[in-house]
């Protein structure tokens, strides 16, 4: 086996990993970083809108307590003060590494005011590739890039995290590191309909919980109100779409959103997203509707958009185009504080990955970009000032394999029971089917459907536990908030936990 020695191995190479990875080179450390994907794989490519950021420091205090709105008192108040006060620095060094923001910001919902900066529609691939070239060119011999390596499990030396064991693409390959920062991304392919690209399977919140680290809130799933499903892929239509000017009609016509929210189309999305299915229900369909806009406009301020749909025969500024929500963002994650680390000893996690505190009940568009930025940052700096030096090589947590065949069936049971209404009885009867089966053979095929199994039982564990509706998880049986807001903590051997929010001073100065 191939070993390789670092001072922090970062896994992922989306915007948390890369920009993390950046930041360790700047303090001169040795990094390898480590993604299953070529280095622009992840979701980050895909995002659409943009990246939020107080526009200044008079914006704080609202960008805050736009988050905590929309999070439904399950954000924690040191990572939201910690995350407004520092994005927009990030952002700029974003716009040095070449992204060519728009001179304004746009509004997105659940935003009081334009804050986010985009690049037109495809603002993620624009930070990707930004962050690639810095990664190929800034990197120097202190950096190795590992594309095509899947991490099958982290080793352990006792609790302490002190490296991992990757699949690669000429055979194993072992990381001895001083600290290893998980960068994995979410989860949105445990579901049939979603967003979120192949690669999404929630592999860093399997690992991190076969090694013992505890995962907090996954039953907070979020919807993106606005996709275009066909042929079982959906396709994104941007926030910033509604931002635009964009309204929702039902099948008659109606612009139903006055009848349930202030913010109409600029809700929360969770708020949006039932609205829209409740519509699709009661009259057969929802459709965005553009046109007023003018169909030049739309097209020059979405061309991605424009080129995709046109794909599908619609016609962005001049059709009504037919949408529905689909999953696009898990809440959930691997439980860090504001410094990035998790309760494992050696451990960081940054990004979709992370439950970092920053989203609570649900996100807030386009909060996750700059939270990878300033999250990826802060765990970075926290590994290299924590790193001990090499340990021992340690012993692998376990990696089980399950077949890859029964996945569309655990999609279906887990969007079934757990999708954007949920309720004891479907809950029960999902957790009780059989869970997938194990299959010899680690290819990345098993170990990822091995992962989603896992992740499926937990997050259907902590849906059925939380007796309440609140941001990104609605039961039928419990339709309302509970006066308590409590995060849910899933750790292997211990089960689950309810934990309250840690109020903190760090929030004194914000008034919601
Ligand atoms: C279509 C779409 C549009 C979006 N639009 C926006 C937006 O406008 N604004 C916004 O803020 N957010 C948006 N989001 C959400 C946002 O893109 C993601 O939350 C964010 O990019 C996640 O970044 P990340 O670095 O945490 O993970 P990702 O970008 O998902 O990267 C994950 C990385 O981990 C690697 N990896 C995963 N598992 C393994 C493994 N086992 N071994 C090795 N490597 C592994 C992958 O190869 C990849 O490199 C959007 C998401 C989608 C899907």
């Amino acid at each position: 086996m191939k070993v390789l020695d670092t001072e922090l191995l970062v896994i992922g190479g989306g915007v948390a990993g890369a920009y993390a990875a950046l930041t360790a080179r700047t303090y001169g450390a040795d990094v390898v970083l480590a993604c299953k994907t070529p280095l622009l794989g992840g979701s980050t490519r895909w995002a659409q809108g943009g990246v939020a950021a107080p526009t200044g420091p008079g914006d704080e205090a609202a960008h805050a307590a736009d988050t905590l709105t929309a999070g439904r008192g399950l954000c924690e108040p040191a990572t939201v003060a910690a995350f407004v006060s520092e994005a927009r620095a990030h952002v700029e060094t974003l716009r040095e590494l070449g992204v060519a923001f728009a001179p304004e910001p746009t509004l997105e919902g659940g935003h009081r005011r334009p804050r986010v900066r985009h690049t037109g529609d495809a603002t993620g691939l624009a930070i990707s590739t930004a962050l690639a070239r810095a990664l190929e060119t800034a990197g120097g011999a202190g950096l190795r890039l590992l594309p095509g390596h899947f991490a099958r499990t982290l080793r352990l030396d006792g609790s302490e995290v002190v490296g991992a064991d990757f699949l690669g693409p000429e055979g194993p390959v072992r990381v001895r590191a001083g600290g290893v920062l998980l960068a994995t991304g979410g989860f949105g392919r445990l579901y049939p309909v979603t967003t979120a690209p192949p690669e999404g399977t929630g592999d860093g919140l399997a690992l991190a919980y076969r090694a013992g680290a505890a995962l907090r809130d996954l039953e907070f799933v979020q919807f993106h109100p606005t996709a275009v499903v066909q042929g079982g892929a959906a396709h994104l239509v941007t926030e910033a779409a509604r931002g635009e000017g964009g309204v929702l009609r039902n099948a008659h016509g109606e612009r139903f959103m006055t009848r349930h929210d202030p913010q109409l189309e600029l809700a929360p999305r969770d708020v949006v997203a039932r609205a829209i299915a409740a519509e699709i229900a009661a009259t057969g369909r929802v459709d965005l509707d553009l046109r007023h806009l003018g169909a030049a406009f739309v097209e020059a301020r979405f061309p991605t958009i424009s080129q995709t749909l046109a794909g599908l025969g619609l016609d962005l500024g001049r059709d009504l185009i037919p949408v529905q929500p689909a999953v696009h963002y898990t809440m959930g994650g691997v439980l860090t504080d504001a410094r990035g680390r998790t309760t494992l000893r050696g451990l960081y996690a940054a990004g979709e990955v992370a439950s970092s505190g920053l989203h609570g009940a649900n996100r807030l568009a386009s909060n996750s970009l700059s939270e990878g930025l300033v999250f990826g940052a802060r765990a970075a700096r926290e590994a290299l000032a924590a790193s001990r030096g090499l340990r021992p090589d340690g012993e692998a947590a376990p990696a089980p394999g399950a077949d890859p065949a029964d996945l569309p069936g655990l999609r279906q049971r887990v969007a079934g029971a757990a999708g954007l209404r949920r309720c004891a009885g479907s809950l029960e009867a999902a957790l009780a089917a059989p869970r997938l089966r194990v299959v010899p053979g680690e290819t990345r095929a098993t170990l990822e459907a091995a992962n989603l199994d896992l992740l499926a039982t937990l997050l259907l564990r902590g849906a059925l536990r939380r007796e309440e509706s609140r941001g990104g998880h609605a039961r039928l049986d419990f339709p309302h908030e509970a006066a308590q807001a409590l995060h849910s903590v899933q750790t292997a051997g211990e089960g689950l936990t309810d934990e309250a929010v840690q109020p903190g001073r760090a929030m004194l100065s914000f008034s919601a």
